[in-house]
């Protein structure tokens, strides 16, 4: 048996205001090609690289947030390669003293080491056309972060989700957007295959004895999708390989999304080719501990210190405790809901039954009206005071599921307050017993059939007598009242 191990290699363009080392805007806009260039990042002669510490800064945040050592001292150096997309000739990165090293990402309770983080800058972007090909410098020096991790991942699942958490992590900082699909986030999947710990025993291998097979560097990887997809195919591809009795050769492989296979690409170049020397135009950095200190009290809560909170805070689902970390903007205005619903209460005994009904109106009927929209606090016209007194009605009886549906979409399309579309409406629930007995009776002697149903022991005739009385009302009886009141009129008959 065959064991799958890999490693990614993750860039990420950071987001800061400015480019890396001169002041022009971090904007790659592709619409408007080589409108942010200026003499640094288009490399004219004589122009001097300036450092930009935010960027230096977030790094350090990311490296911080994923339990990595700071080296005191951190060095830039040339990468030295020519390609028409890289005006200097080489790029400015790090190689032997990157701004973070040794840490590692708690990943469903299992830790992926993260063999060090750098910073660098990010190439132009080529557009090939049918006969020639032109060059656009927006991206020429935008920030650029790497991540490397250890071998340590075993499945192409496990590699997917370890590129999802960390793009959510770097969302919870601020540090990027990392939309794998615009290019933000570029993720370079190696894999190797190598005998289990129960084969290598039969065949007498020592542990030392046990080492990584050859792997293969997987490239052009557009969404986790693909991450995922390449890496199954590539371990079926050098499994058979392995089986027919040859050897893998080392080499870089493009994924090609349409066939659903990976092409080799070249043979790896090795690292002295790109010539690394320090770069002689910038100082190395000294990070102080007082500038650890600041970084790390701005950072926030954390996806999986969340997941905990919400778990033990609201006692929510797996499943929905999922859609409100994964989408922050929502979970923080389910807070604010839940928080003004309980001053609303002004008592602490409902809180189980809001949070249950505050979750299933933001998961199921929110998104049903947001039809596949992002939610976005900034955009909706609901504020989370109106949305609690929404669930607050809800919650007191005092509308009917079926009216709070109308509700919150006049709400959803208006933004006016719930207690105000009630009146304006006349959706104001039956409250009054003896207009609700008197339907009652009615429904009673028009389903004569029903009643005896519910006599012989029938709970489904129950729930359609109520449904008859809800639809008689056209949704406005107070259900709780029907109930009661059906229960004692059918008790007593
Ligand atoms: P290279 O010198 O070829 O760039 P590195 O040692 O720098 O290789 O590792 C690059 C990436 O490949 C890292 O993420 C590392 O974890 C991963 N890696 C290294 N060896 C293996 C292997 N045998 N199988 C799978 N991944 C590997
Ligand atoms: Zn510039
Ligand atoms: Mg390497």
């Amino acid at each position: 048996m065959y064991q799958p191990i890999i490693g990614l290699e993750v860039h990420i363009e950071l987001k800061t205001k400015s480019k890396m080392f001169c002041s022009c805007k971090n904007d790659p806009d592709e619409h408007h090609p080589n409108i942010n260039i200026c003499p640094i990042c288009t490399a004219h002669p004589g122009t001097l690289p300036v450092i930009n510490k935010e960027a230096v800064r977030k790094v350090i945040k990311t490296g911080l947030t994923l339990n990595c050592q700071i080296p005191e001292y951190s060095q830039f150096d040339r990468k030295n390669y020519f390609y028409p997309d890289l005006p200097k000739g080489y790029q400015i990165s790090q190689y032997d003293k990157p701004l973070c090293i040794k840490g590692y990402l708690n990943l469903d309770g299992k830790k992926i080491r993260i063999t060090r983080i750098h910073l660098e800058e990010d190439t132009g972007r080529l557009v090939h056309e049918r006969d020639y090909s032109l060059v656009d410098f927006n991206r020429a020096g935008i920030p650029l972060m790497e991540l490397v991790t250890e071998p340590d991942l075993v499945s192409a699942k496990e590699a997917r989700r370890f590129a999802e958490e960390l793009r959510l992590i770097l969302r919870y900082l601020n540090v990027a957007e990392a939309n794998m699909e615009k290019g933000e986030m570029r993720v370079e999947a190696n894999v190797s295959l190598r005998l289990t710990q129960a084969i290598s025993k039969k065949h007498k291998r020592k542990p030392h004895e046990n080492i990584l097979g050859t792997k293969v560097e997987i490239k052009n990887l557009n969404s986790f999708r693909s991450v995922e997809r390449a890496l199954e195919y590539e371990i079926e591809r050098q499994t058979k390989i392995l089986k027919s009795g040859k050897k893998v050769i080392q080499e870089t492989r493009g994924w090609d999304e349409n066939r659903g296979v990976t092409v080799s690409q070249r043979e790896k170049e090795e690292t002295h080719d790109y010539r690394y020397f320090p770069e002689p135009d910038l100082p190395p950095l000294r990070i102080i501990p007082e500038m650890i200190t600041e970084i790390k009290a701005g950072i926030p809560e954390l996806p999986q210190q969340r997941r905990e909170r919400f778990k033990k805070e609201y006692n929510l689902n797996e499943k929905e405790i999922e859609i409100f970390v994964q989408n922050k903007d929502l979970g923080d205005y389910f807070e604010k809901i839940i928080s003004e619903a309980m001053e609303w209460l002004k008592k602490v005994e409902g809180k189980a039954k809001i949070v249950k009904l505050t979750s299933n109106y933001l998961i199921t009927d929110l998104q049903g009206l947001l039809k596949g929209l992002p939610f976005s606090e900034k955009e909706i016209l609901i504020t989370p005071e109106n949305f609690a007194e929404f669930i607050t009605l809800i919650y007191e009886g005092k509308i009917s599921s079926k009216i709070a549906k109308d509700v919150l979409q006049e709400m959803f399309s208006t933004g006016a307050d719930p207690s105000q579309i009630i009146e304006e409406k006349g959706l104001v629930l039956i409250t009054n017993a003896a207009e609700i007995e008197k339907i009652i009776k009615e429904v009673i002697s028009q389903n004569q059939k029903a009643v005896e149903d519910f006599k012989k022991g029938k709970e489904n005739a129950f729930q359609y007598l109520i449904g008859q009385i809800m639809a008689k009302t056209k949704g406005k009886a107070s259900p709780q009242l029907v109930n009661k009141l059906l229960k004692q009129t059918l008790d007593k008959s």
